[in-house]
């Protein structure tokens, strides 16, 4: 194993590392609100400075740059939860499939202005009645003449209140069978995004359901049909990966938040990280966050490498990081006490950020089914 980045990546590193000292840059990576105007202010604010990076550029590239990728997000996701999933939607599963299947066209069009931080895309692929396998996809796309005709509904979509563009995944039987993505820009005839949700955790992100009636996609505006439903699989274990590099971001939140508190909080005239329990629940949550480290940088590193085992040791990631995230999170709210019950500190915020990581993409109990049969059944 080789988690050591090129200089092109180290110097990403240390360019993220540079814009969160600064002050003037990002001023509103922080930022957790509930107004879906302010959300997308921040978002395109935060992805415009993230663009002279590099970092946007980073996992577009077929997984030549995964380990680099997941170092990079975890940093961001460790600066601000909420504004890293809406960057990551946006660049890594929306720029990710045009980049991938993308036509010259569209990568002009959209691909450019996305990578330079101008606009957001978002990815509507979940449906309420979906299987392990994705199916049914209800979202049907019937080819009338000149053009398709997309309808269905859509529960949830990260961006969905502020999004420039949106794939979304839909069933079409003609000229061809298959599933595709159809691509459409806000405002479109037919489609509307609900009202942003309030959420458990994420609330500095906007998530709406989707409806489509009839909206008009001409074919130039779609990728595929794609037989079968390995598409839509390989766009849940993009979604997996970012989801492991959130789940390390939250940890290094919580340990360092907890770390803080134990040092500078007393009880009866000593800091509490002097007592015995306190530092040993300390150093069980660095075991966990080290551990996750190790595993999403080798699932990054076999991907990277064309391991044939990276898609199994991907999905043990996504579990193993999540359910950690979560058992850190408690752990931080647990040292912090009554201070961390209060609303507004990073213990609290952690804690209900995580549960979401362990639903999304390729929910755990799925994970644990897809692993089984990847590897122990073969
Ligand atoms: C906040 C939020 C944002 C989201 N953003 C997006 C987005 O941007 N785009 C998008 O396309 N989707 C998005 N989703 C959808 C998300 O990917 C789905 O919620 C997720 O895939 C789980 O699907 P579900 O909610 O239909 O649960 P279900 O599939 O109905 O599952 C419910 C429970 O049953 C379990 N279960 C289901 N089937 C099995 C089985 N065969 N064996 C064992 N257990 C099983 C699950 O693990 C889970 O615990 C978002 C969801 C949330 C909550």
């Amino acid at each position: 194993m080789n988690f050591d980045l090129n200089p092109g990546e180290s110097q990403i590193i240390n360019q993220l590392g540079l814009l969160w000292e600064s002050d003037s840059e990002l001023p509103s990576i922080q930022t957790e609100t509930e107004d879906p105007a302010r959300i997308r202010e921040a978002l395109l604010s935060a992805m415009s400075a993230l663009a002279e990076s590099g970092y946007l550029g980073l996992g577009l590239d077929d997984g030549k740059t995964s380990t680099a990728l997941v170092v990079a997000q975890e940093a961001m996701a460790a600066q601000s939860p909420s504004l890293f999933l809406g960057v990551e939607v946006s660049t890594r599963i929306f720029g990710r499939l045009i980049a991938t299947y993308g036509t010259p066209e569209q990568k002009a069009r959209i691909l450019e202005p996305l990578q330079a931080g101008r606009m957001v895309g978002a990815v509507a692929l979940s449906e309420g009645g979906m299987n392990i396998e994705n199916d049914p996809l209800e979202t049907t796309a019937l080819f009338t003449g000149p053009e398709f005709r997309v309808s269905g509904e859509k529960a949830h979509v990260v961006n969905g209140p502020i999004a420039d563009w949106f794939a979304v995944a839909g069933t079409m039987a003609e000229p061809r069978e298959g599933i595709a993505f159809f691509l459409m820009q806000a405002g479109h005839d037919g489609l509307r995004a609900g009202r942003r949700f309030s959420t458990l955790g994420f609330q500095g992100t906007a998530m709406s359901a989707l409806s489509l009636q009839d909206c008009p996609v001409p074919p130039d505006w779609v990728m595929g049909p794609f037989e079968g439903r390995t598409l839509l699989d390989r766009v849940r274990l993009w979604e997996d990966q970012i989801l492991s590099a959130a789940s390390l971001g939250l940890m290094q939140r919580s340990v360092e938040a907890a770390t803080a508190y134990a040092k500078s909080h007393t009880s009866g005239g000593r800091p509490i990280i002097a007592f015995q329990e306190v530092g040993f629940t300390l150093a069980e949550m660095l075991t966990l966050l080290q551990t996750s480290q190790l595993l999403a940088y080798r699932a990054a590193w076999m991907d990277e490498t064309g391991n044939r085992e990276a898609t199994a040791v991907g999905r043990c990631a996504k579990v193993f990081c999540s359910e950690s995230a979560e058992q850190v999170a408690s752990k931080a709210l647990q040292i912090l006490g009554g201070q961390g019950y209060l609303n507004g500190n990073l213990a609290e915020g952690g804690y209900r950020d995580a549960k979401y990581l362990q639903i999304a993409g390729t929910s755990t109990e799925i994970s644990r089914m897809k692993i089984a049969e990847e590897v122990l059944a073969s």
